[in-house]
C-alpha cells in the first residue's frame, strides 16, 4: 500500500525563473516515482532502487497549496507552477488518489499558471480543469506579451523507440501513446508539446534521430519540441548513473568506453 505522509510545504519557490520552461514554482504531490527510469535524477539511497517500493503520497497537499497559493495571490505572485519536477504527476495510483488533480483545483481556485510534466495518458482526466486554468490563470506580467496560454502540457520522451523505452522506463506507457495523448490534449484545444529529454548518447540522439524525432512530434500536432541532454551521477547502488551503466553492460557493452569518456 503507498505511504501517505504529510508535509509542511509543497510549493517551492525557484531562485529565479526557469529558462527553458519559464516555470517560478513547483509542487510535487509524490514523493518517488513508480514510473521507475533508470536515468532518472531523482534516483539515490532515499527512495531505493525500486522506487515504487518507496513512493508516498503527500496527503495534506492540497489544504497546504491553499495556504501558499493564498499567500503568494495577495501580494500578486504570479507564476507558473511545474507540476512536476521529481515525480511523475500522472502515475497509476493518482487515478484512484486524485491528488494531482486535488492540486490542480486549488491552482485554479488561486488563478495561477501551469505547466504539467508528464509521461502519461491518465492527463486526460484532468483537460475539463486544465482548460479553465488555461482561459482563467493570471500570468506575471513580463510573460505576458509572449505567452497565451495559462497550461501547457509537456510529454517527455527519451527515445522513440519502444523496446530500448521499456528497458529504460519500465513503469512508464509508451512513447506513441504519450504522441497520441498529446495529440487528443492538441484537439482539446491545449497548448503542448515534447520534451526529448533526455536524449541518449549513441542511443537515440544521432541527427537522424533528432531529425525523425522533431519529425514524428510535429506531425502529431505539438506546439514546441525541446531537446536536452542526459545527466548521470552518483555512485551508489541505486543512483542513476550506476544503473545506466549497468543497463549498458547488460545491452550495449560496446557503449561502455564512450559513455565513461563522456560521464566518467
Ligand atoms: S517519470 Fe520522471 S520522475 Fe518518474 S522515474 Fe521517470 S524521470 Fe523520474
Amino acid at each position: 500500500m503507498i505511504k501517505q505522509i504529510l508535509v509542511k510545504s509543497v510549493l517551492n519557490k525557484h531562485r529565479r525563473r526557469d529558462d527553458w520552461f519559464l516555470d517560478d514554482y513547483s509542487v510535487n504531490p509524490y514523493l518517488g516515482c513508480s514510473f521507475n527510469c533508470i536515468y532518472c535524477y531523482i534516483r539515490g539511497s532515499r527512495y531505493g532502487r525500486n522506487m515504487a517500493k518507496t513512493l508516498s503520497v503527500k496527503v495534506n497537499a492540497p489544504e497546504v497549496l491553499e495556504r501558499q497559493l493564498s499567500r503568494r495571490t495577495k501580494r500578486g505572485e504570479y507564476g507558473i507552477i511545474a507540476l512536476s519536477t521529481s515525480t511523475e504527476p500522472y502515475m497509476p495510483v493518482e487515478e484512484k488518489l486524485k491528488a494531482t488533480r486535488k492540486v490542480l483545483e486549488k491552482i485554479l481556485k488561486y488563478g495561477f499558471p501551469v505547466e504539467v510534466l508528464t509521461k502519461s495518458n491518465l492527463v486526460l482526466r484532468d483537460l475539463d480543469i486544465l482548460k479553465e486554468i488555461d482561459r482563467k490563470a493570471v500570468l506575471p506580467a513580463d510573460l505576458k506579451p509572449k505567452l497565451k496560454h495559462g497550461a501547457i502540457i509537456s510529454f517527455s520522451i527519451s527515445t522513440l523507440d519502444e523496446k530500448l523505452a521499456k528497458t529504460l522506463e519500465p513503469g512508464a506507457p509508451k512513447p506513441l501513446e504519450r504522441l497520441e495523448t498529446m495529440r487528443k490534449c492538441k484537439e482539446e484545444g491545449l497548448f503542448a508539446g515534447v520534451c526529448f529529454i533526455p536524449v541518449l548518447p549513441y542511443l537515440s540522439d544521432s541527427e537522424e534521430q533528432l531529425d525523425e524525432a522533431i519529425k514524428t512530434a510535429k506531425e502529431f500536432g505539438a506546439d514546441f519540441v525541446f531537446v536536452g541532454g542526459l545527466t548521470l551521477f552518483g555512485e551508489g547502488p541505486a543512483d542513476c548513473k550506476t544503473l545506466y551503466y549497468r543497463f549498458l553492460e547488460k545491452h550495449y557493452p560496446e557503449l561502455l568506453p564512450k559513455y565513461r569518456r563522456l560521464y566518467g
